[in-house]
């Protein structure tokens, strides 16, 4: 069983050419809700007489290209891996124009590099490669400061500007952010909070959790947990930072986010950032949203719909502003709204 993005029919159209015969079925999301459709898993049964060392090439290759979970670790010689294990069968492959761009991520450099080097082994290019998807790849590489590292110092900025003593950064992700607070003895009482169990690890090692003296570890605590579902640990900070984690939250479930956050946990103050989705158009080649888990991404209209609803159900006043180079028709790539409780 494994993640497949592009449905069961992506699993023929990359190893039925190699030889294998495929049984690929999709497994529903629930089955107890058959409405809800399929998750984006499927049993994969393989069936075929292939070299061992060409069988497990190929699979070391193609099982991240079915998940498109190399996104987020590589390096240079991630070209060298691909050409090293895609020897003897990828050069021919109907789809290698399709395996490298998914198996090297939103690089478009490396896509451009592992292509060229296929075509020298075999094949003609196909020069459509798809640019980089992801915003922060996406910024030329010439321009000065990553959008990232512009939204942490903003979000940092405000934190200062609120004067919070402590802070909680709710779904922190592997803890860039948190590296940040920790250097500012402002914050007396730092906390993040992540539904997943690997951003804590890394988060954990970023911040060496590990080797830190007793007073340090008294001010920083890390724990999961999930912002849909009450948790008595969120409470009682000055203010909590959602930086881009709304828009991986299921729509029909942001009203509990919201209920949790701003209802239940009520911190003095509460920021938000996200995507601004008309931005988008000025991003070469993006098709879709910024990332592959986002679940929506905001017009700037439809933000400020949201900020003031929720500000106004639960008693906070809101300022919205924006984060980033700003286009005159599209706005900033990134939108942050400050609740503040009045
Ligand atoms: N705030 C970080 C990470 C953003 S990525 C940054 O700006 O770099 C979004 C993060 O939200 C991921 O780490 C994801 O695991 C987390 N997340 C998504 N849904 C969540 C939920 N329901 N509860 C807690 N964390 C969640």
């Amino acid at each position: 069983m494994l993640p497949c993005r592009g449905g069961a029919e992506i699993a023929h159209r990359f190893f039925e050419p190699l030889g294998w015969t495929v049984k690929a079925t999709p497994i529903s999301l629930d089955d107890a809700f058959p409405d809800w459709g399929d998750s984006r898993y499927v049993h994969l049964r393989l069936d075929g007489t292939v070299r061992l060392a060409d069988a497990l090439n190929q699979l070391y290759v193609l099982l991240p290209v079915l998940d498109e979970s190399k996104h987020y670790w590589q390096g240079p010689d991630e070209v060298d891996k691909l050409l090293r294990s895609g020897e003897g069968w990828l050069t021919d492959h109907p789809d290698k124009d399709l395996i490298a761009r998914r198996y090297l991520g939103r690089s478009g450099d490396l896509t451009r590099s592992a292509l060229a080097r296929l075509a020298e082994l075999g094949d003609e290019v196909d020069d459509a490669v798809e640019p980089a998807a992801d915003e922060e790849v996406e910024q030329p590489v010439e321009k000065r400061i990553p959008l990232n590292t512009q939204r942490h110092e903003a979000v940092h900025a405000v934190l200062l500007e609120l004067e919070a003593k402590s802070v909680i950064d709710l779904g922190c992700g592997p803890g860039q952010f948190l590296a940040r607070l920790v250097k500012t003895s402002a914050f007396t009482r730092i906390a993040g909070c992540d539904v997943s169990a690997r951003s804590l690890q890394q988060a954990g090692r970023r911040l060496h959790v590990d080797r830190m003296s007793e007073r340090q570890s008294d001010r920083i605590e890390l724990f999961q947990g999930a912002l849909t579902y009450e948790d008595p640990r969120f409470a009682g900070f000055d203010a909590a930072v959602l930086m881009e984690v709304v828009e991986h939250v299921d729509q029909p479930r942001l009203e509990a986010l919201e209920s949790v956050v701003f209802g239940e946990a009520r911190p003095g103050a509460v920021v938000v950032t996200t995507p601004n989705s008309e931005y988008n158009a000025l991003y070469e080649g993006l098709v879709g949203m910024r990332h592959p888990d986002h679940r929506f991404e905001w017009t700037r209209a439809e933000f400020a719909e949201w900020s003031d609803r929720v500000a106004s159900t639960y008693g906070y006043s809101v300022d919205v502003r924006g984060i980033g180079e700003r286009d005159q028709q599209l706005g900033t790539p990134t939108q942050m709204a400050v609740f503040t409780r009045g």
